[in-house]
Parts: structure tokens; sequence; C-alpha cells
């Protein structure tokens, strides 16, 4: 299959969503909707929930941002080389200070691949997330 990088060239990048991509490029930590719309609202005072998550929904699915479930926030997905369709990551999260880096790696996911196969699920969205303490956080 080929790959495509995500770029802002493919994905109609309006103002807006400009704006919110900004926000969460600018965090290092997961954001959740109501700290994106807290920052958005110094640039934009009229921005309304439902608008935030519009947009949030929006980028997930044009894979420049990933939701983390587990934590009901959102980070800028900080790799270009995401498989056009699907899209697997592999977030490494500190506990304490919530920072958080995004790496991939394709073995890991082929062998996934290979067990989802066996039990007939294609997979089209993985987020696999690890927790711990980071370096900062586990000298203190
Ligand atoms: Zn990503
Ligand atoms: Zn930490």
């Amino acid at each position: 299959m080929k790959k495509q990088p995500s770029s802002l060239e493919q994905v109609k990048i309006t103002p807006l969503r400009q704006d919110i991509l900004n926000v969460l490029q600018a965090s290092k930590k997961p954001l959740g909707a109501y700290d994106i719309l807290g920052k958005l609202k110094k640039k934009r005072p009229n921005a309304e929930p439902p608008t935030v998550y519009r947009v949030l929904d929006f980028l997930v699915d044009a894979k420049l941002v990933h939701r983390i479930e587990s934590q009901n926030a959102y980070v800028c997905c900080s790799s270009h080389t995401h498989d056009s369709i699907s899209h697997q990551a592999l977030l490494l999260s500190c506990q304490n200070c919530k920072n958080s880096f995004e790496f991939e790696d394709k073995n890991i996911f082929a062998s996934i691949a290979k067990f989802s196969k066996n039990f007939g699920l294609t997979i089209d969205d993985a987020l696999i997330e690890m927790k711990g303490l980071c370096q900062n956080c586990s000298r203190k």
C-alpha cells in the first residue's frame, strides 16, 4: 500500500482549524476539549464548545490529531509518516506531568496486525498508550 504523508496540504485548514492546531502544537501535554477552548478564547473570545468538538473531530479524521480515549484528551500528531489509511501510534506518557512522546514502530504494528487478522479485525485506528514516570518526575 502506498504511504502518504499526512500533511497540511492535503487537508483544508481553515483559520479556526489552524488556531486549534496551534493550541495543541504549543502544548507538550495532551489537552482536554475545555483546556483547548480556554486557550482558544484568548484569541477567539466567542468560541463555543460545540465548535471546538467539531474541529477536533475533523482534525482526528484528518489524522493531524490523536484522541487519547483514556484521558479524554487530544494531542497533536507528531509523525508525518503515518499510513494514510490507518493511524497507528505509540504514545509514551508521564503519569505525573502528562508530557507525552509519540513514536512509531512498524514491527510492533505488524505483529499486532497479524493477531488482529486471526481475529478477523481490520484495524483502522490505534493509539497504544504506555504510562510511567518521565526522567524529570522520577528524579523528584
Ligand atoms: Zn500520530
Ligand atoms: Zn513527568
